[in-house]
């Protein structure tokens, strides 16, 4: 016996949409009530076919209420149908009596429960109740699903940098996992790079509607599904008039949009959009990023080509410039010592000068050998500190010119190792010249050789700023290095340039508006002797307070 709900049951917070489908109407009005009753919106239809109306035109429904017999598809029929063109939407199913075949039956085609009549109105609710209470289990596990696949388009797209080749990804991914026949890119010009539209097969083309459909997602600013009276697209010839256009943004910039076209009204299914509107915040990042990366490629290629440049312009002076000044050279000191009076004082000036820029010259010739492969070693057994107090006194008379106190201190025992003896006077002479140059009259330069096992070395480089040298450290270090200090009571080094002032030409204060000369080489070449001959170089500097510049020779 059916009863007529009477008084209408607490109401239940959600509005879920419930479409009944059964070709008798005293059994679908006493439905319809009692759910409406109960807080749900209710569509009734009378038969399969306009059932299957409904869903695709006034969905989404949240469950088919469908009996099992209509004329027509039956309600199993229409389950499954259902389950194609929703596959989350709930579905009971109402039979005269159930038979384990019926049960089966249901299963297979996705029925999530089933009513016996006569039921009563306390038995409908609990069982659309619980049948929502499976889908939102349902809809959850087709969100997982859909956050899986979103996460492995999203790894495979990040993975990519070059434009194209992305674009055409994206695409691919999107049209994997949401409807449509065809899809379109949209990515917005940036710097040197124009507009673009990507297309996906290569026989789709955009029409005007599209555009449009487009542009008006971008306005607003969120997914926005269309369907238009004129082509959006055309697919060859097939006119494609529905469609979900989806905005890309990456840190809040509109960087393009994507449009997903098809024939027909398939662009509403739950997931669906969800899906896109994740896959397009992914793929807006994703090619934010090769964006970024093509700057960042052709800001890397024209600092190479600069660095071309600089080695081509080294290579050129040194050549050009060294057959002139061995010509001022040389005559210079004919006169100078054929000369006597003030004729002997300017020769001596002009000698002077001469030895300055051969100097600058030599340092370009070392650059230029070391880019091209041809510096070489002679490598001698000898005391590294006998070659630290060559290098001081040959630089005494020019500090104590600067009433600078200039010494050296000596280790326990000699520190014995196979050097380039010429090379290493000269790294020395550079420190100490530059710590004659950085420091004021009065101040004090110490130079002291040790040894020095690998671990402090370790923990003093740790906290110095990185030069290229110091790779070497990772490769086959040696337990014990011999460790040559130069310090001053300088001007010291600002920490930012710490880092740099091992580049070439690179200076603190150009040598233009500074006291000192220099073209800012010393450094480098100190790197590159101390580097050929398996050392590392760094600094410990405080503004102001004064300078350690350090190299260590691995020691055998
Ligand atoms: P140059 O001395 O010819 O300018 P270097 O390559 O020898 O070139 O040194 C690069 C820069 O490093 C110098 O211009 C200077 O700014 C800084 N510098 C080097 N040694 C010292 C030092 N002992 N004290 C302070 N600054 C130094």
């Amino acid at each position: 016996m059916i009863q007529e709900p009477l008084a209408p049951p607490p109401l239940i917070a959600n509005a879920a949409r419930v479409l009944i489908a059964d070709d008798d109407a005293t059994m679908s009005s006493f439905c319809a009530r009692a759910l409406s009753a109960g807080g749900y919106t209710v569509v009734t239809v009378g038969e399969a076919e306009a059932a299957i109306a409904a869903l695709q035109t006034q969905g989404p429904f949240d469950l088919l209420l469908a009996d099992i017999k209509m004329p027509g598809r039956s309600g199993l029929e229409l389950a499954q149908i259902a389950r194609e063109i929703d596959p989350a939407i709930a579905v009971v199913i109402m039979t005269g009596h159930s038979t384990v075949d019926t049960l089966h039956a249901s299963v297979r085609r996705g029925v999530t429960d089933y009513l016996t009549k006569p039921f009563e109105v306390d038995e409908l609710r609990l069982v659309v109740e619980q049948a929502l209470h499976k889908r939102g289990l349902l809809q959850q596990s087709l969100r997982l699903r859909a956050l899986e696949e979103l996460l492995r388009s999203s790894e495979a797209i990040n993975a990519i940098l070059d434009r194209n080749e992305l674009a055409r990804e994206i695409i691919a991914h999107a049209r994997a996992h949401a409807p449509g026949e065809a899809g379109f890119l949209f990515v917005a010009g940036a710097d040197h790079l124009p507009p673009q539209v990507f297309a996906e097969p290569s026989g789709a083309t955009i029409q005007p509607a599209g555009r449009e459909a487009v542009a008006q997602s971008l306005r607003i600013g969120r997914p926005l599904p269309v369907a238009s009276a004129e082509p959006l697209a055309l697919l060859e010839a097939t006119p494609l008039t529905h469609g979900l256009a989806v905005p890309l943004r990456a840190r809040g910039e509109t960087i393009g949009a994507l449009l997903l076209c098809g024939a027909h009204d398939e662009f509403n299914a739950p997931g669906a959009s969800e899906f896109l509107a994740l896959l397009a915040n992914q793929a807006g990042n994703a090619l934010r990023n090769a964006q970024l990366y093509s700057q960042l490629d052709a800001a890397y290629n024209s600092l190479r080509e600069l660095d071309r440049l600089k080695s081509e312009f080294i290579a050129i002076a040194s050549h050009e410039l060294r057959s002139p000044l061995s010509i001022v050279l040389g005559y210079a000191k004919m006169v100078h010592d054929r000369s006597s009076g003030d004729l002997r004082e300017y020769a001596q000036r002009l000698l002077t000068g001469a030895e300055r820029i051969k100097a600058i010259v030599n340092d370009l010739l070392h650059l230029r050998d070391f880019d091209r492969k041809q510096t070489t070693l002679t490598l001698e057994r000898s005391a590294l500190d006998a070659l630290a107090r060559q290098a001081v006194e040959r630089l005494v008379p020019a500090a104590q010119q600067k009433g600078q106190d200039l010494s050296v201190a000596q280790p326990d025992q000699p520190v014995i190792l196979e050097v380039d003896r010429e090379k290493v006077l000269l790294v020395i002479g550079n420190l100490i010249d530059n710590a004659i140059k950085f420091t004021p009259p009065g101040g004090r330069i110490q130079v002291e050789v040790v040894r020095w096992p690998h671990e402090h070395l370790i923990a003093e480089i740790a906290r110095a700023v990185a030069n290229p040298t110091m790779r070497r450290l990772t490769e086959g270090a040696p337990a014990t290095w011999a460790l040559v200090r130069v310090k001053d009571t300088g001007i010291g080094i600002p920490r930012e340039h710490q880092g740099r002032i091992f580049e070439r030409f690179y200076q603190v204060a150009s040598s233009l508006t500074r006291e000192q000369g220099g073209a800012g080489l010393g450094l480098a070449i100190v790197c590159d002797l101390v580097a050929l001959q398996g050392g590392v170089v760094w600094v410990k500097s405080e503004e102001g307070r004064g300078s350690i510049f350090n190299f260590a020779l691995p020691l055998p």
